[in-house]
């Protein structure tokens, strides 16, 4: 494909974020809009239409989850190493949309079909949409975190939209419509990305372009025929969530040797930045295990003790619970960005592990808020919508604090032949996240089911008191360390 600019004047580019970012953005956002509709429907299709218990379809969601951010770490992989970014966009792109089409064509018949294809398509495309970002800045680019910020508002708009548009039209109207939006709107996604692509110089090429023609074709249907082939064992891996204990014990270690076995390629400095990345990671993990109580236990914390008043009008708990939160970036993240250049401007940037450190701090304030509905309740154990919110609204700033800026030194901290692997890596953080947070929110339910709701609050809220507290050490710790890893990462900020 002829590139109308290089890399140089794209990195050069003006003001305050390149026109490039705009359409990886749009082309996420779309791919979101997929993904959350389809994550919105799961437990809900798994308990009415395939008449799971419901702590059963709680497990197979959070089996499909991790593994949907485990398989990052094979994109990310297989982009470094034969595909490229954008033949990885692609095909994931493909395969979700196949994954929505069956889905569409017999949601009940062919759940976990669908689903595996979503799994692996994800895991080509989510990891490497993100690294792109990153290459559109120069390594000491200080606009960079605000470009993560605002690709992280496209990322939540997605999100938002998919997440209230697929499971209205499910329980509304018809499932097989429900999954087939996800799979239009995904066409949209890759569409976006096929005719925006050219755009991008040679960013995202394959990485195989030094080796003949033919070798090169060999290696990348070798990986799409490998691709379909591993479709059955995903499909079986995700049905049985027993397997997914075996996978979660598994995956990390192996990453982890094979990190190790790949930073025999690197200089000293290289490999210290990359010890600074998995600290980053490992940090992660908590994060979300505490942040993804929001598709666990809060969803059933809102179901059972909040009343539906805020500010004197009438909301579904349950959907605040799902949207405040997308809601709240959508409208902070730029703001956040661009306070982050305006402390640049005057020095006073915060660097990266602070940010993290702050993250955490925030997440404890919105456990500790979570924790404080339990003053507000009447003496059925219902509390106030209005503070539940409120804890969102902080929660935010922590996920702000963390999860763009995580995405954005991931892609300054790694070696360019490892840009995939290491976003896999951060993905495959949330995998961990994921699954950790169903056991504590397993741990949170397990109370007796016939308890009043009273009983439930004060059960729900002891727990988030206690991951209020957690969320505190580590935010004192990632600030303590700061410096240390601060040496680690030597010039990047
Ligand atoms: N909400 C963000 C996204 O969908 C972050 C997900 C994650 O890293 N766990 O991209």
């Amino acid at each position: 494909m002829q590139a109308t600019q290089t890399i140089e004047e794209i990195q050069n580019f003006e003001g305050k974020y390149p026109k490039q970012l705009w359409y990886l953005f749009f082309s996420e956002m779309w791919e979101r809009f997929c993904f959350y509709g389809m994550r919105g429907m799961l437990t809900f299709f798994m308990v009415h239409e395939l008449f799971m218990k419901e702590d059963v379809a709680n497990l197979q969601y959070g089996a499909t989850q991790a593994f949907v951010y485990a398989f990052t770490f094979v994109g990310g992989l297989f982009a470094d190493k034969i595909l490229g970014y954008r033949k990885s966009l692609f095909w994931g792109g493909i395969m979700m949309i196949i994954g929505s089409a069956i889905l569409a064509f017999d949601p009940k018949q062919f759940f976990f079909l669908g689903i595996a294809f979503t799994v692996i398509g994800t895991g080509f495309f989510k990891p490497n949409i993100s690294t792109m970002v990153g290459t559109l800045y120069k390594a000491n680019d200080a606009r960079r975190d605000a470009g993560f910020s605002l690709f992280y508002s496209g990322i939540n708009i997605g999100a938002l939209l998919g997440g209230y548009a697929c499971i209205y039209l499910g329980k509304n109207y018809s499932w097989n419509l429900a999954f087939g939006l996800a799979g239009i709107v995904m066409t949209i996604s890759l569409v976006t990305f096929l005719f925006t692509q050219k755009s991008m110089a040679n960013i995202g090429l394959s990485p195989l372009l030094h080796l003949q023609d033919s070798k090169r074709k060999l290696y990348e249907y070798a990986t799409y025929i490998g691709t379909i082939v591993a479709i059955p064992l995903i499909m079986t891996m995700v049905s049985n969530p027993e397997y997914t204990d075996y996978f979660m014990y598994t995956i990390g270690p192996i990453t982890l040797l094979y990190l190790v076995y790949e930073m025999r390629n690197f200089s000293i400095q290289e490999n210290k930045k990359l010890i600074a990345a998995m600290v980053f990671i490992v940090f992660s993990i908590f994060f979300w295990a505490f942040f993804e109580q929001s598709g666990g236990s809060l969803s059933l914390f809102a179901a059972n003790n909040l009343d539906s008043d805020f500010l004197g009008v009438n909301l579904d708990p349950n959907g605040v619970n799902n949207a405040a939160n997308s809601l709240f970036v959508i409208i902070f993240a730029p703001l956040l960005g661009l306070v982050w250049v305006w402390l640049n401007s005057r020095k006073a940037e915060p660097n990266t592990v602070v940010k993290f450190g702050l993250g955490f701090l925030f997440l404890a304030l919105a456990f500790y808020t979570f924790y404080f509905t339990r003053f507000f309740a009447n003496i059925d154990g219902m509390t106030s919508l209005e503070i539940f919110t409120l804890a969102y609204f902080i929660i935010t700033f922590g996920e702000l604090c963390l999860s763009p800026i995580g995405l954005s030194i991931m892609t300054k901290l790694s070696p360019l032949k490892l840009q995939g692997v290491m976003m896999g890596m951060w993905f495959l953080a949330s995998a961990y996240g994921q699954y950790v947070a169903g056991i504590l929110g397993a741990g949170m339910s397990s109370a007796n089911e016939n308890a009043s709701k009273a009983e439930k609050l004060i059960t729900y809220t002891d727990g988030y008191q206690q991951l209020a507290i957690y969320a505190l050490i580590a935010g004192v710790v990632l600030i303590a360390i700061s410096p240390l890893v601060k040496k680690l990462m030597q010039e990047v900020k």
